[in-house]
């Protein structure tokens, strides 16, 4: 098919809910990635957080083409060594005891809200208030939705499911207003992504850890896109010397096949019975394969060390365009490979000249430049990026 002709049936026939780059891809290889004319760009999106070790890293690719050749999908009425493996994996690195697998973000935030319900009824009748951060984002089903603080989100959905309250992040003040002993959970994300690579100050998460104990309430992190390594620890908690009671992955956890996690601990867990929760697909053989490869290469490769190395030397290069550019640029921040450029002005036209000189990155929150690459990347496509960016910011 001609570009042209795929552009025009999207058009036509699916849901219009995306605003895509007129970019069509066909392959990968590491950070890079191809479209059908042939054109190579540096991949510092990697599918918003979700492509960990690159595109096509052989020993991902071996291990989901093997189990594909053995057991693709056997229902959850069933065992199968490969999910075992996994669970026992995650509850290892977390610190947390029990797993349930999904398939995405929203479903794995879903599950932890359920579980934090249902416990929180185990300790009364109206403790069933859950309190999440402005600017957050949690995923597009109606509850997940409604998690996502954010009215762009919710508008035209309503009624909303019943017992949110919003505080706003960073802000423990506020969010000791507004728990109470009906709250059964808070829900954060360590580093707030989607809205706009937010990094809390010392001591906020440990803060909301207190509260959460005072009152009895489920301490929910979202880390769908800081987990897996991403900041420089596996889990961003890690940072902040706290542990949650239920923490949530996706994104990253199976290199691209679609995945998800929540992980909580004994306490909280007892609350769910046989028949509470369930997925058909979720933690189904070819997902669990994938996620195990993931595990291993993450260990074997040192990305954890090497996100927080090379997102060191990414923020120092991003901090050079800042003050080169003062005008542009007002802010730049980040932890390990997740980094925000704050613009002074919206930054849609920056990610498409980046595309046209070859390089993908992405802009949240209007007019946050966010870079999510692969775990694997080097020094030398930082240049690459940092480069292009120069050559662009210094057009505008
Ligand atoms: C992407 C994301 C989600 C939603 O994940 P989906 O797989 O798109 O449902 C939820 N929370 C955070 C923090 C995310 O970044």
């Amino acid at each position: 098919m001609e570009k042209e002709e795929i552009f025009k049936i999207d058009q036509e026939h699916y849901m219009p809910v995306f605003s895509r780059y007129p970019l069509v891809l066909t392959r990968g290889e590491g950070p890079y990635v191809y479209d059908i004319d042939g054109k190579k760009y540096i991949d510092f999106l990697a599918g918003i957080a979700v492509n960990v070790l690159g595109h096509a890293h052989p020993k991902l690719v071996r291990a989901i083409a093997g189990q594909a050749g053995s057991l693709i999908h056997c229902s959850n009425l069933y065992y199968t060594e490969v999910q075992a493996k996994l669970v026992k994996s995650l509850a290892a690195l977390s610190g947390l005891d029990k797993v349930f697998l999904a398939n995405s973000g929203a479903e794995a935030n879903e599950g932890a809200i359920k579980l934090a319900r249902k416990y929180g009824k185990t300790l009364g009748a109206d403790k069933v208030d859950i309190i999440t951060a402005r600017d957050g984002f949690h995923g597009r089903t109606l509850l997940t939705l409604t998690a996502t603080a954010q009215p762009k989100y919710q508008q035209g959905y309503e009624p909303l499911p019943g017992g949110f309250h919003y505080a706003p992040y960073n802000d423990l003040p506020a969010l000791k207003a507004l728990v109470s002993a009906k709250t059964c959970a808070v829900v954060l994300e360590p580093i707030q992504g989607e809205g706009g690579v937010n990094i809390p100050d010392a001591g906020y998460l440990a803060g909301v850890r207190q509260l959460c104990d005072q009152y009895g309430a489920v301490l929910i992190f979202d880390e769908i896109q800081t987990g897996m390594g991403r900041t420089g620890k596996m889990f961003a908690y890690e940072h902040s010397g706290i542990k949650p009671d239920i923490v949530t992955l996706a994104k990253g956890l199976a290199g691209g096949v679609p995945a998800g996690a929540f992980i909580a601990s004994n306490k909280v867990a007892a609350a769910f019975a046989a028949g509470d929760h369930g997925s058909t697909f979720g933690g189904n053989p070819l997902a669990c394969a994938a996620a195990n490869a993931v595990l291993e290469i993450i260990a074997a490769e040192d990305l954890v060390g090497n996100a927080g190395r090379i997102g060191q030397y990414m923020l120092a290069g991003l901090e050079g365009l800042r003050q080169k550019y003062p005008r542009l640029i007002s802010a730049v921040r980040g932890q390990g490979l997740m980094l925000g450029v704050k613009l002074t002005r919206p930054g849609r036209d920056i990610v498409n000249q980046c595309l046209e000189h070859g390089a993908i990155i992405n802009c949240t929150a209007g007019d946050v430049l966010r870079f999510v690459p692969p775990l694997n990347v080097t020094g030398a496509h930082v240049d690459e990026v940092i480069a292009i960016l120069d050559k662009v910011l210094a057009r505008d």
